[in-house]
């Protein structure tokens, strides 16, 4: 049996939850969620960075930051996970999707203006497989039209565009550490701050809407509710078990570069002969090995490709249902433009199994069954 993913575990792990316990403070903001957030500072450069509950919350966090109103407008990608736009539509916002780039996944760049209009407030490029959006580009036309940007980083953590961590260059950065991402809290995520002026508001919605972050660095002697928040702080057991990882990042970093390039390789003779396509990774970004994806010729293939890998034990996935063809997707969005590949993309993807413990004889298993099933289907 070859799972899809497994949840990593190093070895500190355990040992860092104990200390936690041991230090009498498993709540919120103990040693580890600080160690974590020092970590992340100083690996992504950017302004702050808060431990959040999971990337769900810091994109809701996210959301009240840029001070969303009902009927303001937030401009997305159709393929990406529900929480991207279910953070925005608490807010009341209206989410206008635009279509894709074939080769990434990630939202066209150039289809983003069009989209524009009065009431749009904010652009949220999302980093799909960890392969960075064009940033430059999308950094451009918030300023034009003086929109914030708010980065999907969910599968960003140690990807670079341009040298620089992804989440650390829009306005607002999230990173997902839920158990099916690079680096792991169980269920977790973080917000980065890219500017001075949301840090001292962040802490605030972050502690339920009050100043008792003030209250602990003694600025003040009693704390009280200034403002809107929710309770989007990890308790310090997860942040310990995320710390035993953001110690290894390096290492399981490359390891994952690792199994990624060596499925890209292997799999290339296929692709040349286009029975499949492979995942592009544009010039000025460096990804992260988060996950690897072929595409088919289409859906029937696709899913006949998922049903010959499960005979053998071998589990693979794809996702995402486009948000607009959903049924929140027509109750708070619509598409702007034509769908000519969020839709027919999806349909094609197929994600193959890829984890920080897969072994070499694993990877080539799968490969193999693909190589196999080709034949099959196509003699060739
Ligand atoms: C996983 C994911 C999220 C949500 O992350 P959680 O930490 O599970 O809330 C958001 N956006 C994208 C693109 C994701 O893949």
């Amino acid at each position: 049996m070859i799972p899809f993913n497994k949840p990593l575990i190093l070895g500190k792990e355990l040992e860092y939850i104990r200390q936690a316990i041991t230090a009498n403070h498993i709540s919120g903001d103990g040693a580890y969620t600080k160690a974590c957030n020092d970590w992340l500072v100083d690996q992504t450069k950017a302004t702050k960075v808060l431990l959040t509950t999971s990337c769900t919350h810091a994109l809701e966090m996210a959301a009240i930051l840029c001070k969303i109103k009902p009927g303001d407008e937030v401009i997305m990608p159709s393929f990406t996970y529900v929480s991207t736009a279910n953070a925005f539509v608490l807010q009341g916002a209206k989410i206008v999707f635009v279509d894709i780039r074939p080769d990434t996944m990630n939202m066209d760049e150039n289809l983003i203006e069009a989209a524009i209009t009065e009431k749009t407030k904010i652009i949220v490029p999302v980093h799909y497989a960890g392969i960075s959006c064009d940033m430059d580009k999308i950094m451009a036309i918030g300023a034009k039209y003086h929109l914030l940007v708010v980065e999907d980083a969910a599968h960003g953590m140690m990807a670079k565009y341009k040298g620089k961590a992804l989440g650390s260059i829009g306005d607002l950065g999230c990173f997902s550490f839920h158990e099916s991402k690079n680096y792991s809290m169980g269920e977790g995520g973080a917000i980065l701050i890219n500017h001075k002026k949301f840090c001292h508001r962040a802490e605030i919605i972050r502690e339920k809407g009050t100043n008792r972050n003030d209250f602990l660095c003694k600025k003040i002697d009693k704390y009280t509710w200034v403002d809107v928040g929710s309770s989007y702080s990890p308790s310090d057991i997860n942040a310990a078990y995320l710390f035993a990882q953001l110690e290894e990042a390096q290492k399981i970093n490359h390891r994952r570069q690792d199994l990624w390039r060596q499925y890209y390789d292997l799999l290339k003779p296929l692709a040349d002969k286009k029975i499949i396509e492979l995942p592009h990774v544009p010039d000025e970004c460096e990804h992260n090995g988060h996950l690897f994806y072929i595409k088919l010729r289409d859906m029937n293939e696709r899913n006949q490709l998922i049903h010959y890998l499960k005979q053998y034990g071998i589990s693979s996935v794809f996702h995402y249902i486009p948000l607009h063809s959903s049924p929140a997707g027509f109750e708070f969005g619509r598409f702007n433009g034509e769908d000519r590949y969020t839709t027919s993309e999806s349909e094609r993807i197929l994600r193959l199994p890829l984890f920080y413990d897969l072994s070499e004889e694993e990877l080539m298993t799968v490969v193999e069954k693909i190589y196999e099933y080709s034949v099959k289907y196509h003699g060739n």
